[in-house]
């Protein structure tokens, strides 16, 4: 059956736009309490006032850097003060920089190793405890379908990615017989404003929904026995990918 969110709180990272927000809207919709993390307050303030008056669930509205390094530790400080208590998490947040290696910012790299990676760590850590005495939490980590595959112009994100998925598959197998369901979950293209940060124009072909990836990762969880899961097109896709964007310099 589903998971019964009741009663839950769940913290959301990357919760201001794409497949966060609509992590965000579901958990909302099956009763949970969420904790919005991203940069960007008028989104977040947003998506807390459509989530309070369409599910009647408690919303906090946490604005926040994940670039920069102890911000994850920063935020369950904060929330552990406000008498929040943490039952899910979903690390959500992250970016992707594309372009050739040799030629990438060095400060770049640096906050997207900070996002994709060092504050999922630091996030995870700060709530593993509360999250496995809840007992009946989640724990998603959102990886890619770059961490499957070469992926030339993005080298620096697919090991991030495949640093996700490895870290959450060890997690599953630590949390069995907890309660706590673990997930990586891979999409593939999906329609979000990633690709909008990339240099080189949109992407034009076809892609998933942020809700479908959403599903595909709340099906997962509900059946509750696979520690991974892509959603989307096939990972060949992610190999011609990059190509697309490459910058010209
Ligand atoms: P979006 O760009 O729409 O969403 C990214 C989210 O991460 C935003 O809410 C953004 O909020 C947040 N974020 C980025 N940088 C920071 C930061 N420094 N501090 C705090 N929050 C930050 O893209 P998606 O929804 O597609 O991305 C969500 C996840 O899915 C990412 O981890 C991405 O790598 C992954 N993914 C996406 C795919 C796709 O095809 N779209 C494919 C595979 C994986 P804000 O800017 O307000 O800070």
């Amino acid at each position: 059956g589903s998971i019964d969110f009741s009663g839950q709180t769940t913290v959301v990272t990357g919760a201001s736009s794409g497949i966060g927000a609509a992590f965000a809207r579901e958990l909302a919709r099956r009763g949970s309490d969420v904790v919005l993390v991203a940069r960007r307050r008028d989104r977040l303030e947003d998506l807390a006032s459509e989530l309070r008056a369409r599910h009647g669930v408690r919303v906090t509205a946490a604005p926040l850097d994940l670039s920069e390094p102890g911000a994850g530790r920063r935020l369950a400080a904060d929330l552990a003060g406000r008498g929040i208590r943490v039952d899910g998490l979903v690390n959500n947040a992250g970016f992707g920089t594309n372009g050739a290696f040799h030629q990438e910012d060095p400060d770049r790299l640096t906050d997207e190793i900070n996002v994709d990676v060092a504050n999922l760590v630091d996030l995870t850590r700060a709530f593993i405890e509360p999250l496995r005495d809840s007992g009946r939490g989640v724990l998603v980590n959102v990886a890619s379908a770059a961490a499957y595959t070469p992926s030339p112009d993005m080298a620096v994100y697919a090991a991030c990615k495949a640093f996700v998925l490895s870290f959450t598959e060890a997690l599953w197998y630590e949390s069995r017989g907890t309660g706590l369901r673990v997930l990586s979950l891979a999409p593939g293209l999906t329609r979000t404003e990633f690709f909008d940060r990339f240099e080189g124009g949109a992407y034009q072909g076809s892609y998933e929904t942020p809700e479908q990836v959403v599903a595909t990762a709340m099906r997962t969880l509900d059946r509750g026995r696979r520690p991974s899961v892509q959603s989307g097109r096939r990972n060949a896709v992610m190999v011609s990918l990059p190509r697309l964007f490459t910058r010209r310099r």
